[in-house]
């Protein structure tokens, strides 16, 4: 029977529908095998096209291994001051932010699912560096940290890249999930992630992975098929607060779970997100960052945007034991 479950944290209800269940590898994307070379004279991204993106604001490794750079096509500015306007009900603010491009590899055929976790911890170190330099403009209030991986999920360059993306203001879906955390912190004195992990952990049913410093599960009232969350098992509000070895950790699950993903859906479109406080959260008890990972298996319709409720017809518990039991080649599965 269909069932209705609502998101411990966000209070979002989902409609878990079995009634049009659909087998895990039902949703698996059938595309055709590409075969995508290493390098690509006219992409901006490869090695030797050095000059046709803006000035580097970071790299590592020489020649280099990852870069970060400002984007081309920022949807905000560092130029501008983020003044305030009032006029009426109209508030604005001038378009001050930060949008920068992690260029992931030099290797234009590369994906996270398939690199190294060595590679994956570059990149993660960047994203680190990052995030806490701009966490440190008292104009910045918050930093989401993204990846687009294919067409559907908005990547419009396929050389493998993330994007961060400073804004003066917190998101009000930010703000709002913060105040429940807050809230769940007043009536329990407890971090209600801390609290969700470890029973999680206990039962078993929705872990994809557990290592020392992580776990991956499904969530309990999962919106889309197969949206897996990796979770720090210390309690950390800020995602700047990651340690050098727990980087390597996450790493080595997200790289993991990314393969078993590549696999088992058949290299589905999919985005990733770092969730996390605002810098000023650091030392927060009440708050706890984590990674979303959702494949884009399924469209978003008019029932959902009608009402912002999802139904999704892949139970999380199958999804979970699906994720579990694909098998990734050897090299892959040494990361386990
Ligand atoms: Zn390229
Ligand atoms: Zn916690």
């Amino acid at each position: 029977m269909p069932e209705l479950r609502q998101n411990f944290f966000t209070k979002e209800w989902v409609i878990i529908a079995t009634e049009r269940a659909k087998r895990p590898e039902e949703l698996a994307t059938h595309r055709a095998a590409q075969s995508t070379p290493q390098f690509v004279e006219s992409c901006p991204f490869c090695p030797g096209n050095e000059s046709k993106t803006p000035p580097e604001v970071m790299r590592m490794g020489e020649p280099w291994e990852v870069r970060v750079i400002p984007n081309k096509f920022a949807a905000l500015s560092s130029e501008v001051q983020p003044t305030r306007g009032l006029q009426h009900l109209r508030r604005r603010i001038q378009g001050f932010g930060f949008h920068e491009v992690i260029i992931d590899t030099p290797d234009h055929s590369q994906c996270m699912a398939l690199m190294s976790d060595e590679h994956v911890g570059k990149v993660l170190i960047a994203y680190k560096q990052r995030y806490n330099t701009l966490s440190a403009d008292h104009r910045v209030n918050h930093i989401t940290i993204f990846k687009n991986h294919g067409l559907d999920a908005g990547a419009s360059l396929q050389h493998g890249h993330s994007q961060l993306i400073a804004t003066p203001v917190i998101p009000s879906q930010v703000r709002q999930r913060l105040h429940e955390a807050l809230r769940h912190y007043d009536d329990a004195g407890e971090c209600m992630f801390c609290h969700m992990v470890e029973r999680e952990v206990e039962e078993q049913t929705r872990v994809v992975l557990k290592n020392e410093h992580f776990v991956a599960m499904e969530e309990f009232a999962s919106a889309t098929p197969f949206a897996t969350h990796v979770f720090p098992l210390r309690h950390m509000a800020s995602f700047g607060d990651i340690t050098e070895t727990e980087i390597m950790s996450l790493a080595r699950m997200l790289r993991v779970l990314l393969a078993k993903i590549y696999v088992g859906l058949e290299n589905p479109d999919l985005n990733f997100t770092i969730r996390s406080g605002p810098a000023e959260y650091a030392g927060a008890r009440h708050f706890h960052w984590y990674v979303s990972v959702i494949p884009r298996l399924t469209r978003v319709a008019g029932f959902e945007l009608g009402s912002g409720m999802f139904i999704n017809t892949v139970l999380p518990e199958a999804a979970a034991e699906f994720l579990r039991q694909v098998s990734i080649d050897k090299a892959a599965a040494a990361g386990e």
